[in-house]
């Protein structure tokens, strides 16, 4: 069966009203065994990530003042979220659940987190709901361990990879893949690998026909180990800080055509959900669910035809 990641600490408690929709990671486990998606067993739960394991990438002075809570306020506003106890465990333990769901890839084939994609975090700061990265974490700590020698990462969340991007600048073991909407956050966008902006209100076939003359050329250029997914549903039609307008098909098929492409070329697959934002918290865990859907039926196709 298609392994899953997901831990409780995934959700801490924000401020009433708060912006950041923090309860979608557990609405969205809880629907993908309700709505028959996944059973109880799929899910690996990842254990909280050490210092060590974070300033493989990051700044070991921003680690250790994110950790300790002596991160000034500047800081803290910029990411968007309050700090608290909580949001050190929560941010610990999303890191190590990338890892994991990128090691149960390696294995398997494919692998889903129900959590991560928080590109907009750089070495020395966070930004945009973003603390650590742990796209870049994971992806460092297996090249590291030499587990894996080139990783591709395709960001489709609507908003700019600016902080995988810095990160991986000049590192020619990654590339960083970024389809983005152009005016969007963050203003001030530096290179990927490559970048493909698109226009505000672009839909489901201008979008789809875009991914489908990249994708497959980029698979052949960079010859991966890895691909790592964000699988952002910002861009959905709905979303509140999107501008993009996909339907809920375009998103569907966005995300299988992402996964059958990798795994029509042997590369194992890693997916996080990356972005999304909705009030209605049920509706958008339900968005975020797209990836797992595909993935399954990917997977339920590939079972079925051994
Ligand atoms: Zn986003």
């Amino acid at each position: 069966m298609l392994p899953l990641v997901y831990s409780p600490a995934y959700v801490t408690p924000l401020p009433d009203g708060h912006r950041f929709p923090m309860p979608k990671f557990g609405i969205l486990r809880d629907l993908l065994i309700e709505r028959g998606v996944a059973s109880e067993t799929q899910f690996h739960c990842p254990e909280i990530g050490s210092f060590e394991f974070i300033a493989s990438v990051h700044d070991p002075a921003y680690v250790r003042s994110f950790f300790d809570g002596t991160i000034d306020r500047d800081a803290i506003r910029k990411i968007g979220l309050p700090w608290s106890e909580g949001l050190v465990t929560r941010t610990r333990t999303a890191v190590a659940g990338t890892l994991l769901t990128c090691e149960l890839a390696l294995t398997h084939g494919l692998a889903c987190n129900t959590a991560g994609g928080t590109h907009h975090a750089h070495r020395g700061w966070g930004s945009g709901f973003c603390i650590f990265n742990d796209i870049a974490v994971a992806a460092r700590t297996l090249l590291d361990r030499g587990s894996v020698g080139h990783v591709l990462i395709i960001d489709l969340d609507v908003h700019h990879g600016d902080g995988t991007a810095t990160i991986f600048y000049g590192d020619d073991r990654v590339f960083t893949f970024s389809m983005h909407c152009d005016k969007n956050f963050p203003a001030r966008k530096p290179p990927s690998d490559l970048d493909v902006p698109l226009d505000k209100g672009v839909g489901d076939g201008e979008y789809l026909d875009t991914l489908r003359k990249h994708l497959p050329r980029l698979l052949e250029r960079v010859e991966p180990d890895l691909v790592i997914y964000d699988a952002g549903v910002d861009v959905h039609r709905d979303d509140r800080l999107g501008y993009l307008a996909l339907t809920d098909n375009g998103l569907y098929d966005r995300d299988k055509d992402v996964i059958e492409q990798c795994r029509s070329h042997g590369i194992p697959t890693a997916c996080v959900i990356g972005g999304g934002y909705d009030k209605d918290h049920t509706r958008l865990a339900w968005r975020h669910a797209t990836i797992h859907r595909a993935a399954t039926d990917v997977w339920q196709q590939a079972a079925s035809t051994v």
